[in-house]
């Protein structure tokens, strides 16, 4: 597509790549300009046989979905498995199965009060702390910190009860690895109707009511690159937006004090993978193992250096270390050899063994840094204490010519997902439609959308 395009969508992580769908599918011609040399962004899959499994290093888990992201997966004939399975814990030294976890969880965020907007969940539980037995309370902060990726101190309290205090929607996995879901997506993208820029790093968006320049950075030639349309569809991840890394002239001063209010977390999450044998190997203690592997789906141990640990699939010798929130600051500053020794010490204390025999036994290990990836700057965002309203704000068009995606503009109870980002891709698809639709007609007539069939039904829990 040589011709200028009607919309620009910056960034083509799950967000981009469904506004592109939607308005491609109504015949709005456009160009997608991605950073990266590959499409997908907080999702980034690995693989290879001898992991025995799908691998992530960014997105892993369906937390509950929504009605959107559940029929693109079914149109899309995407299998899902479910990812419960037994709750471990290690404390003080024992370990334990926890079969109670989520009960304790839901029982937790349905006593926080209904109106505690500007409570944080550490305020709430000062103030609750003789009616939550002192155990729960650790083990709700360990959660809800390594979860959300967030302080205790500056998460929602209203925003978690809305979150966890009603059934607990089952979580998920794909079947085939997240990367299947921006696969089909971009498979989706009608032919000669999305033009894909890879490689170009958006640096400044300029733009007045009806026309915007995108401003790419030029990388050694003399000319910046310079693509201009209608309509801009910023889906960059809220890091990148907190450190003014896009520019755009005129500045957004309306939204400015939301994207720095929003809140904005830390997770380091790294894949193990040990000698084949290792669910028959003594090593492990006999209650972690069983006939068909890891007896466990997650085994959370609040204190220790890698606070949260799961078996992504019980026969394969692998594990995943997780750490988000305050525990990640220090993670964070690791070196990668740091980061494993932390394991293997971890494992050694959980499993009675001695690090260095552990470390015998790890023969890979992958991670990905999200803080240190100039193209996310962090991992997701969460509903912050007194800014519960931050998501609406940034997502707000401008002028109806700058539109927002991206899970940082989701609905407060899917911040920080696949599933929000998705429906946030939608919902500023549908936005440009009506801006551009009415101003121009450059719709070209096509069926209703997708957002506005599955509309009606409500949220669902979050990340992590
Ligand atoms: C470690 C980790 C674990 C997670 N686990 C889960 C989970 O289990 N379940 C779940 O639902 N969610 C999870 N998430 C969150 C989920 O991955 C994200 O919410 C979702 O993928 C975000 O999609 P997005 O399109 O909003 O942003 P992104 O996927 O970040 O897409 C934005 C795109 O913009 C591009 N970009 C950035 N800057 C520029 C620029 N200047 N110019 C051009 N392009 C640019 C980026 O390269 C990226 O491709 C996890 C995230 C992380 C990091």
């Amino acid at each position: 597509m040589a011709q200028i395009p009607d919309v620009i969508v910056i960034g083509g992580g799950v967000a981009g790549l469904a506004a592109a769908n939607v308005l491609a599918g109504q015949g709005v011609r456009v160009r997608l300009i991605e950073a990266r040399g590959r499409l997908g962004g907080r999702i980034f899959s690995h693989d290879g046989p001898a992991w025995g499994a799908p691998m992530e290093l960014g997105a892993e888990f369906i937390h509950g979905g929504n009605p959107e992201f559940d029929e693109f997966l079914t149109d899309a004939g995407l299998a899902t498995r479910s990812a419960e399975g037994e709750m471990w814990l290690f404390e003080q030294g024992v370990l334990r199965r926890t079969p109670d976890f989520w009960e304790r969880v839901a029982r937790i965020a349905a006593q926080i009060p209904a109106a505690a907007r500007g409570f944080s969940f550490a305020d709430f539980l000062a103030a609750a702390k003789h009616d939550i037995p002192a155990e729960d309370q650790r083990l709700m902060t360990h959660f809800v910190e390594g979860f959300n990726a967030a302080p205790a101190g500056n998460l929602s309290a209203a925003v978690l009860r809305a979150d966890h205090a009603g059934a607990e929607d089952p979580q998920k996995r794909l079947v085939k690895g997240y990367n299947c879901v921006v696969e089909a997506l971009r498979r989706q993208l009608p032919a000669g109707q999305v033009e894909v820029v890879l490689h170009a790093d958006v640096t400044e968006v300029r733009w007045e009511a009806g026309a915007a320049i995108v401003q790419v950075r030029s990388d050694g030639e003399d000319v910046a690159p310079l693509h201009e349309a209608r309509a801009v569809i910023v889906t960059v991840p809220l890091g990148l937006l907190k450190a003014g890394a896009l520019k755009f002239t005129p500045p957004l001063e309306a939204k400015d004090a939301a994207i720095q209010r929003a809140g904005w977390g830390d997770v380091v999450r790294f894949n193990l993978r040990f000698t084949p044998d290792i669910w028959r190997d003594e090593i492990v203690p006999a209650e972690l193992r069983g006939e068909n592997g890891a007896t466990f789906a997650f085994l959370n141990a609040p204190g220790e250096k890698i606070p949260v640990w799961w078996a992504p699939a019980p026969r394969a010798p692998v594990l995943v270390g997780w750490v988000g929130g305050p525990a990640a600051d220090r993670v964070m500053r690791e070196s990668g050899n740091e980061l494993l020794a932390d394991a293997a010490e971890t494992l050694g204390r959980i499993w009675k063994a001695d690090p260095v025999e552990v470390r015998q036994r790890i023969v890979e290990w992958r991670w990905h840094n999200w803080r240190s990836d100039v193209f996310s700057r962090g991992a997701y965002s969460y509903a912050a204490a007194g800014a519960e309203d931050a998501a609406r704000e940034i997502a707000l068009p401008v002028a109806g010519t700058l539109f927002f995606a991206g899970e940082a503009t989701a609905e407060p109870t899917e911040l920080g997902t696949v599933h929000g980002a998705f429906a946030s891709g939608l919902r500023a698809a549908e936005e440009v439609l009506s801006a551009l639709g009415t101003t121009a007609g450059i719709v070209r007539g096509a069926p209703p959308s997708r957002r506005q069939s599955a509309r009606g039904s409500g949220g669902s829990p979050q990340s992590g």
